[in-house]
């Protein structure tokens, strides 16, 4: 792969989940398509925003794009100094090596940390596991990271409960880092902070990219976080990106009807954004999706072919993607 190509490139991944019918003679019954042919590019440098509403499939999406899960199938191409690796069909062994170019930062900082650790500790932990640095290294290693997100070199003696939320948001950011990552998942990595602090970490995520030369893929349920860090984003729905643009095209005008419900809710719009309906219904059920556009029951706009045929997600001419029948015909 040459330097001009994307560091990751994500094809037709898919994850989904067997459902057993209980008892002795227990057979599959079912499948949860939790994530369901989902393709996209990111480039080295960028920020892709991957959203939707709690079970659209976005972290489980995440969570197999870094091999936390294993996928049903599709590619997972990582691009290295000198060679492009599937991450989806490499051998748990020469996939631990790759580790630490690939790290994830969380949601709830304080239940991701050991209250028993000092920070020192849980910071420096990665480099320990993976035998990256011992001793005086390790030390130096540590309060650098510690200084790169904020803190002090003295805090890493501190145990996590004398943080407040925004710098234990900070103490996760430092172990993430802490193994030079090239490719960095926020999943709802500000999602549990005030919304001043949340700005405060999105700034010092932004100067980390520039400085580091970081990738993110930052998951959110917020539109609205997402059009402060992301210059792209991806929308799912029911395990499939129904729409892939740039973050500013969609505030402007969304494509899909579901990313326009999205949009709606997001609490400070622009003035000239009108927008004029709330989302009704529940999300789709993974295991039990509707016939045709999962979203049709929910959809505002579904007409004759919404609930026969499935959209695909498909480019337009300005280079958009979505996966609607008002834009692409069936
Ligand atoms: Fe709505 Fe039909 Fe588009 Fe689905 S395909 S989002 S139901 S208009």
């Amino acid at each position: 792969m040459k330097p001009a190509q994307p560091l990751l490139r994500v094809t037709a991944l898919s994850k989904h989940f067997p459902i057993h019918s209980r008892g002795f003679f227990s057979r599959q019954v079912g499948t949860v398509r939790a994530v369901d042919d989902v393709s996209f590019d990111v480039a080295p440098g960028e920020t892709l925003g991957l959203v939707g509403e709690s079970g659209c499939g976005k972290t489980t999406a995440a969570r197999t794009i870094l091999r936390a899960l294993r996928p049903t199938s599709g590619r997972v191409e990582f691009a290295l100094a000198d060679r492009c690796v599937d991450l989806a069909a490499l051998p748990e062994r020469a996939l631990k090596a790759l580790r630490p170019r690939m790290q994830m930062i969380f949601q709830d900082p304080f239940s991701s940390l050991n209250p028993r650790m000092t920070v020192g500790a849980i910071v420096g932990e990665p480099l320990v596991i993976h035998r990256m640095a011992r001793g005086r290294e390790l030390e130096d290693r540590v309060v650098d990271v510690l200084r790169r997100v904020g803190l002090k070199g003295e805090h890493r003696s501190r145990y996590p409960h004398a943080f407040s939320g925004g710098q234990r948001q900070r103490i996760g950011i430092a172990r993430a880092l802490i193994m030079n990552p090239a490719l960095v998942v926020c999943d709802e990595a500000v999602s549990a902070l005030d919304v001043s602090v949340q700005a405060q970490v999105i700034n010092l995520l932004e100067d980390l990219q520039d400085e580091l030369k970081l990738t993110y893929i930052f998951v959110a349920h917020d539109l609205g976080v997402v059009r402060h860090i992301s210059r792209r984003v991806a929308v799912m729905y029911a395990g499939r990106i129904v729409e892939l643009a740039p973050t500013e095209a969609v505030f402007k005008g969304a494509l899909h009807p579901y990313t326009r419900a999205l949009v709606s809710a997001v609490p400070y719009p622009d003035p000239d954004v009108r927008m004029n309906f709330r989302l009704a219904g529940e999300v789709a059920d993974p295991a039990h999706l509707p016939q045709g556009c999962a979203f049709h029951p929910r959809c505002p706009d579904r007409h004759a072919p919404c609930d026969k045929v499935r959209p695909d997600l498909r480019p337009l001419a300005d280079g958009r993607r979505v996966a609607c029948h008002l834009h692409h015909k069936p």
